[in-house]
């Protein structure tokens, strides 16, 4: 791509975590390209492309599934220098998107790790920032005054410690510094774009690094405030147990490179105020089923303002929850049609975690191993006092012999 656009009389260079990562060694997870060609004319150059964004264009160059992202150099003026740049709220970029030329597109990115540009003239890294020494010494250091730049955008933040977390790199002192207070400022981010940076948060491998350090900065707080006084109210130890294991197993699952689903994540993290409001719930007289129902109703409802999960996982995370109370009481013949229920594997791994964090009895845990194992939980009896409790109410007979296939 980059020849195709310099043959075309273009400027073209690699640029972001693309050239970070291959200095660094580690495979990049995509790949960005600037050019001083307009996104008309890239999309002249290459036939599979298409100009997304209607305030600042972009052109998806298409191979295959892969999706290679060209900008046009882009410039971030004075606020107020130019009528196109009405940008300016409370200090917060609205828009960025007047051209520029290769040395102000520089001064608009994040940190100097992230403004190196590959050029393929000469097949040099062009460095204006102190980037490679930078990457060398493993420092995150935001280009320009911290604090603006946290105004400008307060994703930076969650940036920083994302890289942190995923490179192991340490964040500049001048930059460590303001975010503490300016955490604050993460109110003012749309909540469909903390939504895509919390999965990048998460489900990048690092979970639990990125869970420390943003509890650490007090950033955790901004984006799931709930869960936040929660596990900082002790009571006992299994709650934040529990999200650390559940993000320890996030990560070690994509390390084996089997699937993560947002879904039991925010399952994870939202676990503990959901359990506290149907603790309340049940106190007040509410049954049980009927209490975690609300009560997931009710955490959805207020950590939606803050980072909107969809509902396509909204709704399995409630099915989860919904689930723990049945699979605390097996009785001989629900185990067997919970065995069957669509979510009862993330609702067992669930409970797995709930077991390993101390919150429920290990015992507990096992039977649904074994439960699993036999698909005969109508006998085995194991579990003291569970599976064996009398029953009131109908009963009523199988018509029908069960089939010995259903699995
Ligand atoms: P990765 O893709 O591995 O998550 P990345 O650094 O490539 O990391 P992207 O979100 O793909 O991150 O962004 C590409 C580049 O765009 C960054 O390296 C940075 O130069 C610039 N950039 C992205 N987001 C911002 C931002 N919020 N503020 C300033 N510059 C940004
Ligand atoms: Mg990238």
């Amino acid at each position: 791509m980059l020849y195709r656009l310099k043959n075309a009389g273009f400027q073209a260079y690699l640029v972001g975590g693309g050239v970070r990562d291959l200095l660094l060694g580690r495979e990049p997870k995509d790949f960005d390209v600037v050019t001083n060609a307009s996104p008309e004319q890239v999309r002249g150059v290459f036939r599979n492309c298409r100009l997304i964004g209607r305030r600042f264009r972009l052109a998806h160059v298409h191979f295959g599934s892969e999706i290679i992202e060209v900008a046009t150099f882009r410039s971030m003026q004075d606020v107020g220098s130019t009528a196109e740049r009405s940008s300016e709220h409370n200090g917060m970029l609205l828009r960025d998107n007047v051209y520029g030329t290769i040395e102000e597109d520089v001064l608009r990115r994040d940190f100097t790790v992230n403004a190196l540009y590959y050029n393929i003239d000469d097949f040099s890294v062009i460095d204006y920032v102190g980037g490679l020494q930078d990457l060398e010494q493993g420092t995150l250091r935001l280009l320009g005054e911290p604090h603006t730049r946290y105004r400008e955008d307060p994703v930076r933040m969650l940036r920083a410690v994302r890289f942190a977390a995923k490179l192991g790199f340490k964040i500049d002192q001048a930059c460590e510094h303001p975010m503490r207070e300016s955490g604050a400022l993460l109110a003012g981010v749309p909540a469909a774009r903390l939504f895509d940076e919390s999965l990048k948060l998460f489900m990048g491998g690092t979970a639990v690094q990125s869970f420390e350090k943003l509890r650490h900065y007090d950033l955790f707080s901004r984006i799931f405030p709930e869960t936040d006084r929660c596990l900082s109210y002790q009571e006992h130890e299994f709650p934040i147990t529990f999200v650390m294991k559940g993000m320890e197993n996030t990560d070690i699952r994509i390390s084996e490179g089997k699937p993560v689903t947002p879904a039991f994540l925010f399952a994870v993290l939202l676990w503990e105020p959901v359990r506290r409001r149907t603790a309340l719930l049940v106190a007040g007289g509410m049954p049980m089923s009927l209490a975690i129902h609300q009560a997931g109703g009710e955490v959805v409802a207020g950590q939606i303002q803050h980072v909107s999960i969809p509902r396509r996982y909204t709704m399995p995370m409630r099915e989860i929850w919904n689930l723990q109370h049945r699979l605390e009481n097996p009785g001989a013949k629900r185990s067997r049609r919970l065995l069957a229920a669509p979510r009862f594997r993330a609702g067992y791994d669930f409970l797995l975690l709930r077991a390993l964090a101390g919150e429920v009895d290990q015992e507990l845990a096992d039977w649904w191993t074994r439960a699993q194992e036999n698909n005969e939980p109508a006998r085995s009896p194991e579990l003291p006092g569970v599976g064996d409790k009398p029953r009131r109410g109908r009963r009523r007979r199988r018509k029908r012999p069960e089939s010995s296939g259903d699995r």
